[in-house]
């Protein structure tokens, strides 16, 4: 029987999809990708193993999707004749363990969904980022997404105690564990986080919950510059410990085009900074005055003149609307038409020198070049988009040359040229570039060991090593 047979009679009409696919071959980024064979849709893990073991043995590729929001083209096949093997109908969402503060989920259960699960019980899984109403468990956990509460609660491999993964042969690996501590060699629920649907697709997970806080305090501040921004944020971490749980930033630029183009948006200071930090603090313990700790500290950096000026949201809807502020960011700039995204990661201590020398060398490529700098203070992400000059449609032929810089510029202060979106497809070429051999071989020989005929999801991570091959 031939492969497409013997997937239509194992996963039946609603299992193995040949039409229709536009949904499940383009991306978020409205990347297009080659035509599949089909796209699987299994209910369980012996369907997912079934599935795997009927590929390797027809030698045909593998692209494990989740929510498909990825934005670097890791989850659209990049050859023709693919399985997209989408994981959206096990979504599945187990009981809490209210005990152990752990909940066992399908890889295919919507962040949000997790999110809405776990708060009926007082408990909290603290992982957010813009697509949460999209993005999958095992989408989130094969990236290792970051988002706004990476500061406090860690990454998804913080996040993730034990997993159940299918191996490119159709093996199952059950490490679904529900502990902290699991010593017993090589940490190979880390080793997934981040593996981009090259090493195995995920198929359970056993996550880390929280209690729910039961209080909050937000403040929205505007400062001179990027430097001073760093300052201020390194004086809240110290005064408020533990009780921080997000300090985010977003730039001047940002404020304009998010302004300008958003509906509905509040902006509730009386005077404009040069940057801007949303802070926010929760806790799960009642005695805990967060409205007076927070005033303490703000009192505080107003007298040491690292504030120009602030608002403490009063109620729900005022955060709400401080949080909207911050998180329409790359929707204020999608609006405004061609954009440039680049998310990279450097020390905390480097990111307003480099806001502040990156800008004339990219205007001196590209000049007028509007930069709109974002992201997560706390861990010094950056996400560092442009637009194009005020009435010009895009980049031309600068768009090269300001991606090589910015990357370049990154590593070379010690960041990261991919902090929390990975390297898909897209940024395979610029890992090949900027990050040793031995660190690159080290990768490819993991590939190798994994899936040594190279079937799963094929040119995302490890290569080609160039993109045009
Ligand atoms: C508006 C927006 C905001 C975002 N904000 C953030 C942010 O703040 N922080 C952040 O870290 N990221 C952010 N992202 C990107 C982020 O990487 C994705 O949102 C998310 O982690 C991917 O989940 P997904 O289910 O959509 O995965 P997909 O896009 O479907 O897949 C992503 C990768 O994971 C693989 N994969 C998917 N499911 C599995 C599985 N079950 N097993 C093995 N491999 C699998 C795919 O092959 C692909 O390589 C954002 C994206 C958007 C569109």
């Amino acid at each position: 029987m031939a492969l497409t047979e013997e997937l239509a009679a194992l996963l039946g009409p609603k299992g193995w999809l040949t039409e229709g696919l536009e949904a499940w071959q383009t991306d978020w980024l409205k990347m297009q990708s080659h035509a599949p064979l089909g796209v699987a849709r299994p209910e369980n893990t012996e369907q997912v193993a079934e599935v795997m073991r009927l590929a390797h043995a027809a030698g045909v590729p593998v692209t494990p999707q989740g929510g498909n929001t990825s934005l670097c083209a890791g989850a659209v096949p990049g050859v023709p004749g693919h399985i997209i093997l989408s994981l959206s109908r096990m979504n599945r969402i187990g009981s809490v363990d209210p005990l152990a503060f752990t909940v066992t989920v399908e890889a295919g259960a919507v962040l949000a969904a997790v999110h809405e699960a776990v708060a009926a019980r007082d408990l909290i899984f603290p992982m957010h980022l813009g697509a949460e109403g999209s993005a999958q468990i095992g989408g989130l956990i094969a990236t290792n997404a970051g988002g706004s509460h990476a500061l406090r609660y860690g990454m998804m491999q913080d996040l993730v105690l034990g997993l159940e993964v299918v191996l490119p042969d159709g093996g199952v690996w059950n490490g679904l564990r529900p502990l902290i501590k699991d010593n017993a060699g090589y940490q190979l629920r880390r080793l997934f986080c981040g593996s981009e649907g090259t090493l195995g697709v995920v198929t359970r997970a056993a996550l880390r919950l929280f209690p729910a806080p039961v209080s909050r305090a937000t403040a929205l501040l505007a400062v001179a510059d990027f430097e001073t921004l760093v300052r201020l944020g390194a004086q809240l971490r110290q005064e408020l410990g533990e009780f921080m749980s997000a300090l985010e930033f977003f730039s001047g630029t940002g404020l304009e085009l998010a302004l300008r183009n958003v509906p509905g948006l509040e902006y509730p200071l009386d005077t404009r900074g040069g940057a801007y930090v949303l802070v926010e603090l929760s806790t799960a313990a009642r005695c805990v005055d967060l409205g007076a700790m927070l005033e303490i500290a703000l009192g505080e950096a107003f007298e040491a003149g690292l504030i120009q000026d602030g608002a403490v949201a009063a109620n729900d809807a005022q955060r709400a609307a401080m949080w909207r502020l911050r998180e329409e960011m790359p929707e204020g700039q999608r609006l405004e038409g061609a954009q440039l995204k680049h998310d990279i990661a450097v020390p905390v201590a480097e990111l307003g020198e480099f806001i502040k020398r990156m800008a004339p060398q990219l205007d001196a490529i590209l000049p007028g070049v509007r930069i709109n700098p974002f992201g997560h203070l706390g861990d010094g992400n950056i996400h560092y988009n442009l637009s194009p000059p005020e009435g010009a449609a895009g980049f031309g032929e600068a768009k090269a040359a300001l991606s090589q810089l910015i990357y370049k510029e990154a590593e070379a202060v010690g960041g990261s040229f991919a902090a929390e979106h990975g390297l898909g497809r897209s940024k395979v070429f610029f890992a090949d570039q900027l990050r040793s051999p031995e660190e690159r071989n080290l990768m490819r020989c993991l590939k190798q060991a994994a899936d040594p005929q190279g079937l799963l999801n094929p040119g995302v991570l490890t290569g080609p090593r160039n993109p045009q091959e």
